[in-house]
């Protein structure tokens, strides 16, 4: 990414960053310098490195800039769940949100502008895809959220979802980057399986990250375990199939030995009914898995969409439960600001 002429400096990695002073005649050192204020450090500015010589400061600044989002408006929701809104470099805006809870609190981030698929049921779907998120994009959500969770809950922050707008696993490399510098002590130093990432399922990338041996947790937005009724709410189903995804998850599991998470909505006359239930205890039997039944949060234009009634819901519960598949049933956090699930589309 290039502002007139200048470089993004956090587009270099930190050998690229020493390879540029040695080239100038500087110690390789200083490369580590920067790249640890640019990334552990999160400066804005070339100002700010004080320990770095200011004329080597305005030779920097010479050469590169350095991108940084700004939380343009921040929603506080009566449950005490954060909805930023994230200005981009370039004005675009996406947005994360900081979930609460007495033990934890979990930051949920983007990583497209926009998303490309088009699940029925999300306001993200409505936006059409713009770009990608750049790894600092994306690393500077989570930083930004971490400082709000110790500034208003006196804790850093535990977790981190992927499940903010956007298709992670079709911005791959830049979400493994970003997740790279998280999880290393040069970055944010979390661990690995404190991050998970949501996908809709996209079994090619899901079997390159079995194979790459991530260390993250897996979430993936099944909705349906019937081919028909997944297309229709979710109609990529249509080109990446579930037999498909069935056979990357259990590669998935294979490789990684981490039992996968599936996220499933019960919408009233849609995917209600026992067979239903029963479609997800069998599709459940491929891998090592739990379920987590998550309420549908109405989205303006979504009145196709009825949360399914508590009778439905336990059906599941009892279902699941029978056959002997962990299952939570998890409320909706910050819906009064339109920062739950499938809500986020830059309202504001
Ligand atoms: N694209 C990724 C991550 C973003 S969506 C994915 O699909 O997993 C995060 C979760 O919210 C997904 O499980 C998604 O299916 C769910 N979701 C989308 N719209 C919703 C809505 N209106 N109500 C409840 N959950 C919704």
């Amino acid at each position: 990414m290039e502002t007139g002429d200048k470089k993004d400096i956090r587009a270099l990695s930190k050998d690229q960053l020493r390879e540029f002073f040695v080239a100038r005649g500087q110690e390789a050192f200083r490369g580590n310098q920067v790249y640890e204020w640019l990334w552990q450090k999160s400066a804005h500015s070339f100002e700010a490195m004080t320990n770095i010589a200011r004329e080597t400061r305005n030779m920097l600044d010479t050469h590169f800039v350095i991108n940084h989002i700004e939380v343009d408006q921040m929603q506080r929701s009566a449950d005490g769940t954060i909805k930023n809104a994230v200005r981009l470099h370039d004005g675009l805006v996406v947005e994360s949100v900081l979930i609460p809870t007495s033990s934890r609190t979990t930051a949920c981030v983007s990583s497209q502008v926009g998303c490309s698929l088009d699940c029925r049921f999300c306001a993200t779907a409505r936006l059409k895809r713009m770009r990608n998120l750049n790894p600092d994009e994306i690393y500077d959500q989570v930083v930004a959220i971490d400082r709000q969770s110790r500034f208003y809950f006196n804790k850093p922050l535990s977790n981190i979802v992927f499940m903010g707008m956007g298709e992670p696993l079709m911005n791959y490399k830049n979400v493994l980057a970003a997740i790279e510098k998280i999880t290393s002590p040069e970055g944010l130093g979390m661990s690995p399986k404190r991050i998970t990432v949501s996908t809709s399922g996209v079994p090619k990338m899901i079997r390159k990250m079995a194979d790459e041996g991530v260390r993250f947790k897996l979430a993936v937005s099944l909705h349906s375990a019937i081919k028909e009724t997944r297309t229709e709410i979710m109609p990529f189903n249509a080109t990446f199939g579930l037999e498909e995804l069935r056979g990357a998850l259990e590669h998935w599991y294979e490789k990684t030995r981490s039992r996968i998470t599936y996220e499933y909505v019960v919408w009233e006359g849609i995917n209600d009914r026992p067979e239903d239930a029963e479609a997800l205890v069998a599709f459940c039997r491929f891998a090592p898995s739990k379920v987590n039944l998550i309420e549908y949060n109405p989205i303006d234009g979504g009145e196709a969409f009825r949360q399914a009634s508590p009778q439905a819901i336990e059906m599941y519960v009892q279902t699941l439960e029978r056959e002997g598949i962990t299952v939570t049933v998890r409320r909706s956090r910050g819906k009064d600001i339109d920062a739950a699930c499938g809500q986020l589309a830059n309202k504001s």
